[in-house]
């Protein structure tokens, strides 16, 4: 029995029926899946040549996503942004694991929920084989597993000096989406919400830069800290234009308005894939991309903005701090 708010009173629904109303029915695809959901450990194999790459992300609400966040787009994102990282490490996704602590069972959360992560799911081949449910505050977790040709993973610490740095798509979008959540009047918001809601993994872009980019690692916490992180790693430094940018109309306008030019470059949620590749490889990109700076043996990160260096804070977002 489900009451007017479509949540099932306690013993209506438990932990099983959820588990497989909601999650079994998606069918297993991959022939290195030999066993799914069900058992106490799925398991899969290894190809041979190839190494499995392996990342967990959770989402606690209040923290990661407002309160009442549409159930469906958060079932996207949960998984988008597992997927994100593998592309970054140029693997591609094989399967996932997903972690559910829920405050209660409600039937047209899940059911959105569901229809938002496996639909992702689908889209990218991805079987899903396991998981653990549980009570308690609303908290998402996905573990995802993918393949990567033996030792050709990308590392954020593989940056050279005199690499040029690139990034995919546009910068800042799902920023201005936050900020639109926020109140920000945006004449024309779709893109920037769609880009904040329900972010594209890039997969495929990932994939083609094995042999070819030497670091690379996605946007998730703002390009001036990601960027740092590879820094850091590869123990090099960088300067970006700020004129080269990908930057969407809605982003420009937004800086027209507030002045806020550092936007695009602190804000998280991008799920782009920065990456950096030797002048001598430029030419072998086979994706759409942006040249965006050039990696030095300087420390730091130097943003050029009409010529004249600015100060950049390349912090990132930090738990408990
Ligand atoms: P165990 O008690 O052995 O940990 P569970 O009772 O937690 O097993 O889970 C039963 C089966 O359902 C397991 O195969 C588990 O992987 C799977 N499972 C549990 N929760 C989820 C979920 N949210 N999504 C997908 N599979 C799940
Ligand atoms: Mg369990």
């Amino acid at each position: 029995m489900v009451d007017e708010d479509g949540v099932l009173s306690p013993g209506q629904m438990g932990e099983f029926s959820l588990i497989s109303r909601f999650f079994k029915n998606q069918a297993l695809t991959k022939p290195s899946t030999h066993l799914g959901i069900g058992d106490d450990c799925a398991l899969l194999s290894v190809p041979e040549g190839f190494d499995l790459a392996v990342t967990t992300d959770t989402m606690v609400e209040n923290v990661h996503f407002f309160a009442g966040a549409d159930a469906k787009q958060l079932g996207h994102k949960l998984l988008a942004v597992n997927l994100s990282d593998l592309a970054s490490m140029g693997a591609r996704p094989l399967s996932v694991t997903l972690a559910l602590t829920l405050p209660k069972a409600d039937e047209n959360w899940l059911a959105a929920f569901s229809q938002g992560l496996l639909g992702l799911a689908g889209r990218h081949s991805v079987d899903l084989v396991g998981g653990d449910t549980t009570c308690g505050p609303l908290t998402l977790t996905v573990q995802a597993l993918g393949l990567v040709p033996h030792g050709k993973a990308l590392k954020r610490s593989a940056a050279k000096v005199g690499d040029f740095i690139y990034m995919t798509g546009v910068l800042g979008d799902a920023g201005l989406g936050l900020k639109i959540k926020q109140g920000y009047p945006c004449a024309s918001p779709d893109q920037a919400l769609q880009r904040f809601n329900q972010p594209d993994p890039q997969v495929d872009a990932g994939v083609a830069l094995l042999d070819v980019a030497n670091a690379c690692i996605d946007l998730s916490d703002g390009l001036a800290g990601d960027l740092g992180h590879i820094l850091e790693q590869s123990q090099v430094g960088a300067s970006l234009v700020y004129e080269s940018l990908p930057l969407s109309n809605a982003v420009r306008t937004y800086i027209n308005d507030t002045g806020d030019w550092a936007m695009p470059l602190t804000a998280g949620d991008d799920y782009e894939l920065c990456f950096t590749v030797s002048p001598e490889k430029a030419d072998q990109l086979s994706i759409n991309c942006t040249k965006i700076g050039v990696i030095e043996a300087a420390p730091g990160l130097r943003l050029y903005k009409s010529g004249i260096i600015q100060p950049l804070i390349t912090k990132s977002y930090e738990h408990f701090s």
